[in-house]
């Protein structure tokens, strides 16, 4: 089947993206590793998304899908590994061997978090080392744990697992945290959290799991280590744009670059939208702003064409 538009990514960008694209009545498909991208895992309550003082992470994606569900629109769940242009039309391939065909795309794939890249890391993911502090948080009951990062990320996920751990280590690798005022004096009056700064990770080490981080204090250049059960990485994330190399142009970051008025790139047709993009500010609301916008691009490009 042809369809007029797919959507790569089920996060907030791409199921505002899929909401418009059905009122538009373009036939539309959206494919997704997964619902709710970065939002799912978010650790405290979301405060600024209009219309909700406080709604949680889950609370606000299922809204979202729920609402996405309301229209007609077909939904993939698998992972897309390529895109390419031919005549006119894009192909996609997905791992599950899909090979679906559109006249226009919107990526919409957000980002992954970024590793730290220190010997140990790798192996011991999923055995103490977790990138979602949500998903794998309330395991380490009563265990000592360390958050690498000291911004707002680092911070929030301390916070909440200061509801279930015994000790947090928040290290920062630069001599002050990067997290917000709010979120600073949020952890000050939590005992349980002590924040390291010019704190560099250089390697972890455990058997089986996690049993200690080696660390550079970057002032006195010397190793320290700390023992413990649990370590959450929160040092930022990286787009997620290996599917698609040639169609696009990046930016020193990855991510990809677009014209801000349609989110189209540089192939007539295809969009970016969200996390995935250039774009400064990377919250929910821009996000969802930004999957609007592509959809009605879309349908105005696919009025063109058919002129
Ligand atoms: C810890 C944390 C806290 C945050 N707190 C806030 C906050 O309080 N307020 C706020 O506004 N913003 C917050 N943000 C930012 C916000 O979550 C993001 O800006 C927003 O989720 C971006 O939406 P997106 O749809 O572009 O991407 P994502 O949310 O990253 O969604 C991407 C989607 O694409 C899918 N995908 C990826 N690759 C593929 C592929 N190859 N094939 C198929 N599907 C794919 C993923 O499964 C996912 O569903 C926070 C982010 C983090 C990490």
């Amino acid at each position: 089947m042809l369809y007029d538009l797919i959507i790569i990514g089920g996060g907030p960008a791409g199921i505002t993206a899929g909401i418009y694209a059905a009122r538009q009545r373009l036939k539309t498909l959206l494919i997704t590793k997964s619902f709710g991208g970065q939002v799912a895992e978010k650790a405290v309550a979301i405060e600024n998304y209009p219309g909700f003082e406080q709604i949680s992470g889950q609370e606000l994606i299922q809204k979202l899908e729920k609402h996405l569900r309301k229209y007609k629109i077909d939904i993939e769940q698998d992972e897309v590994i390529k895109v390419e242009k031919k005549d006119q039309h894009f192909f996609i391939l997905t791992n599950g061997k899909g090979k679906f065909q559109s006249k226009t795309v919107i990526v919409a794939s957000g980002a992954d978090p970024r590793p730290l890249e220190v010997p140990g890391e790798k192996k011991l993911i999923g055995r103490g080392l977790s990138y979602c502090v949500t998903c794998d948080g309330p395991i380490f009951s009563n265990k000592t744990v360390a958050v690498i990062g000291g911004g707002n990320a680092g911070f929030e996920a301390a916070i909440f697992l200061a509801r279930y751990v015994k000790k947090i280590y928040i290290l920062e690798a630069g001599s002050k945290v990067g997290a917000d005022q709010f979120n600073q004096e949020v952890v000050k009056k939590i005992k349980k959290i002590e924040v390291i700064t010019s704190a560099v990770p250089k390697k972890i080490e455990g058997k089986k799991f996690v049993e200690k981080i080696i660390y550079q204090d970057n002032e006195t250049k010397k190793n320290k280590t700390l023992s413990l059960e649990g370590i959450f990485v929160e040092i930022g994330s990286q787009p997620a744009t290996s599917f698609i190399k040639d169609l696009v142009d990046f930016n020193e970051r990855d991510e990809i670059k677009v014209d801000f008025e349609t989110c189209q790139t540089k192939t007539g047709g295809l969009f970016a939208v969200g996390d995935v993009n250039v774009g400064p500010h990377k919250q929910i609301v821009t996000a969802c702003g930004e999957g609007a916008k592509a959809a009605l691009a879309a349908y105005n490009y696919l009025s063109r064409l058919e002129i």
